[in-house]
């Protein structure tokens, strides 16, 4: 008899599967039900980012890009990074990539060797730690806390460091807390990854869901440039998640192997979302702006509303997520959500998804609109009462 299991690579059937997929399934089946569990903007991409793809797509303009992306675009990709004092060459130091979720497969593939270790900051975007075991690395993780407002320090990275350790996951504005560093506070993490000669994967992707003053990168800080490699995208900023356009970053020996990854496996990133994320670029601030307010302004509503209702929560000044601690309910996070969902109809994603040190919370996107947060949290507000 054919046995299918046996011919599965032990390196991918190792991996658990992702815990929030069981909560999409879940609400899924609820169609009522309202969901503050997805990762990505509730709006549609801006129409002149539409059109432009339109007209790209009337025009034929169909074939593969140069392997890279186009280099128009990382031309517009290199203007955009000096917003962040951020320098790349777009010849050699920039790979566009289908979406964040590549750039991050590529950059571990082009770094961790069988073993690696690999320090990743939690609670952690679910990718990470699957995406760096299909690497062959060693995911590590470093849990963070409400303590410390889920801000990494140097202590917290010292007890993990070993012999191993090449590199350090650092994912600031964060999915799932929201929480955002400073470059002071950033500094002590740099000095850390200085003083262990580690590379640093620093996932920007919410750099422009930022609230509290200008976004910092880690690769701006002294030295840091040459030992970080940058992944970011469109999906957030610009509300393009199904076009699959990010990127990645790195000097140049780094970016030529990195490169390989990804033209071996990808080719090109899609065509047509290259040349809707140069529109973007050149056209799109004001609507990015109008986004970033309106998330603002839930981000506004949702915290001290978490906070009136009981729930202890570390103030998110970037993303569209809040992480608010539900411990005082006794509760497990997958038995809170699990509740929550069949008896109110309201979907969040348990803190526990996002790795160990996630339990006892649970993650609210507001990538949704005012008028359902409320009813979400009206609700959430009497299922608690019990509690
Ligand atoms: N990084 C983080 C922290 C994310 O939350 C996501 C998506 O949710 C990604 C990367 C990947 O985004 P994409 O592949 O759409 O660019």
């Amino acid at each position: 008899m054919f046995d299918a299991n046996k011919f599965l690579s032990t390196r991918v059937t190792s991996i658990p599967v992702s815990g929030i997929s069981r909560f999409f399934d879940l609400a899924a089946e609820r169609k009522d039900a309202i969901s503050l569990s997805v990762g990505e903007p509730d709006f549609v991409t801006p129409e002149k980012i539409r059109a432009a793809a339109i007209a790209a797509i009337n025009a034929g303009k169909t074939s593969y890009s140069a392997n890279p992306g186009f280099i128009e675009l990382r031309k517009e990709i290199a203007k955009y990074l000096t917003k962040f004092d951020l320098e790349y060459n777009p010849y050699d130091e920039i790979n566009v990539t289908a979406g964040g979720s590549e750039a991050l497969d590529i950059a571990f593939t082009a770094i961790l060797d069988e073993g690696d270790e690999i320090l990743i900051p939690e609670p952690a975007f679910v990718s990470y730690a699957p995406c760096a075991l299909l690497a062959a690395g060693k995911p590590v993780a470093v849990p963070t806390s409400l303590e410390n407002g889920f801000k990494l320090t140097a202590a917290d990275l010292e007890k993990y460091v070993t012999p191993k350790t090449k590199a350090l996951l650092f994912n600031f504005p964060c999915n799932p807390t929201g929480v955002a560093m400073t470059r002071e506070e950033m500094q002590e993490v740099a000095d850390f990854a200085i003083k262990h000669d580690l590379i640093v994967f620093s996932d920007e992707i919410y750099a422009e869901l930022t609230y509290s003053g200008k976004h910092c990168s880690i690769a701006s800080l002294p030295g840091m440039r040459e030992r970080t490699i940058l992944l970011s995208g469109f999906s957030k900023a610009f509300a393009m998640t199904g076009w699959r356009i990010g990127y990645v970053c790195a000097e140049r020996t780094l970016l030529k192997e990195i490169n390989k990854c990804h033209q071996f496996r990808l080719m090109c990133a899609p065509s047509i979302g290259q040349l809707a994320a140069i529109e973007a670029l050149q056209h799109g601030e004001d609507d990015m702006k109008a986004m970033v307010d309106e998330y603002h302004r839930r981000r506004d509503y949702i915290v001290p509303r978490f906070r009136s209702i009981g729930f202890d929560i570390a103030e998110p000044q970037g993303a569209f997520y809040a992480f608010p601690s539900i411990q005082k309910t006794g509760l497990s996070s997958a038995d809170f959500c699990e509740q929550l969902l069949l008896e109110k109809d309201v979907a969040i994603v348990p803190g526990s998804a996002f790795g160990a040190s996630g339990e006892g919370f649970v993650r609210c996107s507001y990538a949704n609109s005012m008028e359902k947060i409320k009813l979400a949290l009206d609700r959430v507000e009497e299922f608690v009462q019990k509690f």
